[in-house]
């Protein structure tokens, strides 16, 4: 089969369709990369990007991406001062396995690496709410709790660092797949009306920093094929114990369209791009833990009434005075703060975390 670039030899084949040569594929994962951040945001000089890596397959090919898109010396060089940053004590994982090629590859190219210990954020405030004072505990909780609970703990630390290294944007590795598990996760826990945030190329929840994710056009088959030409060294965890997750079972999920109906996962990310939330929306509370708009409180039933109420009569199976005029009480007594400082998804963690403590 020939390259259907260059017309030499094609070595691999993308999705058993596309053949490529080793260069036009690495030129064309490079085009991808640039042609994503180019077609959405304009990037100056000045414009300081935190990149978060999390040592995988994914954050290590973003790291390659962007090194040799800054140290270019033509027109096309990567308009952005790069801090690099990795976050530790999350997960019970060998560190300095991850960490060190990280560090290694920053130090030959002269760029500023980071790592952050979760811990170093405890905080002594005596708030009710505090996100980052449950991290001894995070054994305790269910694997699906637990990874979502994670990655908004991750997420606050990006923005605390970001605003720490005056960065106005921050890169993640989230790749076309990653991002079509997280669309569906999204859904089945109860955070479909923050897909826009959590699934699209900017995340601009937060006035001043902008998240975005120039890996959404690349799938992780591509990744596969990238480390292997360029000979990279990403860690390859083995998430043990997160087996039962829902998040986990959607991943396979993908997986497996992946392999079969390969064309359905970009289909599921494009989907991302078209839900928005209801502008009517004037609500101007946020969320304290993933800082996403809370849901207004509606007075016809909602989900998560029919959800507290069932709840509520599975807990008091005994108790005969159940009414339907208790609905409304009892959405906060079963999820706290919940309309009031946090949203559904994280009021949901929060009793979670509360029953376990
Ligand atoms: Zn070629
Ligand atoms: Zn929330």
């Amino acid at each position: 089969m020939l390259c259907r670039k260059c017309n030499s030899e094609g070595t691999l084949a993308i999705r058993n369709v596309y053949f490529f040569c080793e260069n036009c594929f690495i030129a064309n994962i490079t085009h991808k990369f640039r042609s994503c951040l180019g077609k959405n945001t304009k990037l100056n000089l000045t414009d300081k990007a935190l990149i978060c890596l999390s040592g995988g397959i994914s954050s290590t090919v973003l790291l390659d991406l962007v090194i040799n898109g800054v140290s270019l010396n033509s027109h096309k060089k990567l308009r952005i001062t790069p801090i690099f940053l990795h976050v530790t004590g999350l997960q019970d994982e060998c560190e300095e396995a991850i960490t060190k090629p990280l560090i290694d590859k920053c130090k030959v190219n002269h760029l500023v690496f980071h790592i952050v210990d979760v811990n170093q954020f405890t905080s002594t405030e005596n708030d009710d709410i505090n996100i980052f004072d449950i991290q001894h505990k995070l054994n305790k909780l269910s694997p699906t709790t637990r990874i979502d609970y994670i990655s908004k703990v991750k997420q606050q630390i990006f923005y605390k660092m970001a605003k720490e290294f005056e960065c106005n944007l921050i890169f993640t590795a989230e790749t076309n797949t990653k991002l079509s598990e997280k669309l569906l996760t999204n859904i089945v826990t109860g955070r479909g009306s923050q897909i826009e945030n959590d699934v699209g190329f900017c995340d601009d929840r937060h006035t001043d920093i902008e998240l975005l994710r120039p890996m959404r056009e690349i799938t992780k088959e591509e990744l596969y094929h990238y480390v292997r030409i360029k000979e990279l060294n990403p860690y390859y965890g083995n998430n043990l114990g997160e087996g039962n997750s829902l998040q986990s079972i959607i991943s396979k999920f993908i997986c497996d369209l992946q392999e079969n109906t390969p064309a359905t996962i970009s289909t599921i990310c494009k989907t991302a791009d078209k839900i928005g939330s209801e502008e009517g929306n004037k609500n101007k509370k946020y969320c304290k833990t993933c800082q996403n708009k809370i849901d207004v409180k509606s007075t016809k039933l909602t989900a998560v009434a029919a959800i507290a109420y069932s709840k509520k009569v599975s807990c008091n199976l005994k108790s005969e005075s159940i009414h339907m005029e208790d609905n409304i009480l009892s959405e906060s007594s079963v999820f706290p703060h919940i309309y009031e400082s946090l949203c559904y998804g994280c009021s949901k963690n929060y009793c979670e975390i509360k029953t376990e403590i």
